[in-house]
């Protein structure tokens, strides 16, 4: 089985090292071309020219690009050429909508198609352990698993085309309440003068330990706002968030909070910082 990746940013490098690793990688598509060409020669894969040159060449296509108007241009360019029977596998976080909008253009083609957003980090897919939550038919999912296997620790089934995505946008809204909370209360501790690694060991390790506080707490407290997890990336999976819960007639008070606070922060060129940047708001108000 042959696996090409498309769209090698933060998330997409690591997966398509761990993808080669496993022996499932053909090659490689990025927008950006250089990036491309230099981590084909690291893996000893194919660097295609154009998305329709990788389709036409795997069995799996696996995409992982910023935001749904993307994903949809490189699905009608993939359409283009993909093979009967081969299977998509979406990985960046858009809406349920462009999901079925994905698979509904590549299933005239014959080609399955699964929404598999995930969760992890750049951390996680770098060591091949994300969470993947899939949206898909039952046996497109058997016949891209091994593949899938090897980017992740943990893939949830989690219904027809579009759950993956509406699973992915619980964990962001979860994500933006765990920023705030985090953010906020480590600047309450500096403002106490505490020592601020003997605070996050020791608050890891109790009832309010969390990913994000062992990841990212000494950095921001530091005042490195690395990506990791772009700022505005987070910004337009809280604009989904709240349109899909426009739709269902439910309020999202603590989403509606980050993404005002991280309009602030786009605003004043931060855009590309970490979502631990929420930091520089809570040490100064003003
Ligand atoms: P990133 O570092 O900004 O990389 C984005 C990638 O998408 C780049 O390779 C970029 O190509 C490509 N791209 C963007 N628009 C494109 C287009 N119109 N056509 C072709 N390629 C395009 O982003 P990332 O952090 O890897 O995130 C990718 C996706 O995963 C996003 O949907 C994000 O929300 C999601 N995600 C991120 C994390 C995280 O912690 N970073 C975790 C889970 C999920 P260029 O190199 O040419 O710019």
């Amino acid at each position: 089985m042959k696996a090409g990746m498309i769209g090698l940013g933060a998330m997409g490098t690591g997966m398509a090292k761990n993808i080669a690793k496993a022996g499932y990688l053909a090659g490689v598509y990025n927008r950006t071309e250089a990036k491309a060409q230099s981590l084909a020669e690291e893996l000893q894969v194919t660097a295609y020219p154009r998305p329709e040159a990788l389709a036409e060449d795997v069995d799996i296509v696996l995409i992982c690009v910023s935001a749904d108007s993307d994903v949809l241009s490189i699905v009608e360019q993939i359409a283009k050429t993909v093979k009967p029977g081969s299977v998509v596998v979406d990985m960046s976080t858009v809406s349920s909508e462009t999901a079925r909008k994905a698979a509904a253009l590549l299933a005239e083609k014959q080609a399955g198609f699964l929404d598999g957003p995930v969760s992890g980090g750049v951390e996680g897919a770098k060591n091949g352990s994300l969470a993947m939550m899939v949206g898909g038919e039952t046996q497109t999912l058997e016949k891209a698993r091994p593949v899938l296997a090897a980017m992740t620790g943990r893939i949830m089934h989690m219904g027809p085309t579009g759950t993956g995505q509406a699973a992915k946008a619980v964990n962001q809204i979860m994500a933006a309440g765990i920023n705030q909370a985090v953010t906020e209360a480590l600047a309450f501790a500096q403002a106490q003068g505490l020592a601020m690694d003997k605070v996050i060991e020791i608050i890891s390790g109790g009832a309010a330990g969390n990913w994000f506080l062992e990841h990212r707490g000494l950095t921001m407290t530091h005042g490195v706002f690395a990506p990791g997890f772009k700022l505005a990336l987070h910004h337009k999976d809280l604009k989904i968030c709240q349109a899909m819960a426009a739709q269902a007639g439910f309020s999202l008070p603590l989403s509606d909070m980050t993404v005002a606070d991280y309009e602030r922060l786009i605003a004043q060129g931060h855009g590309d910082e970490d979502i631990s940047a929420l930091y520089r708001l809570k040490k100064s108000p003003d």
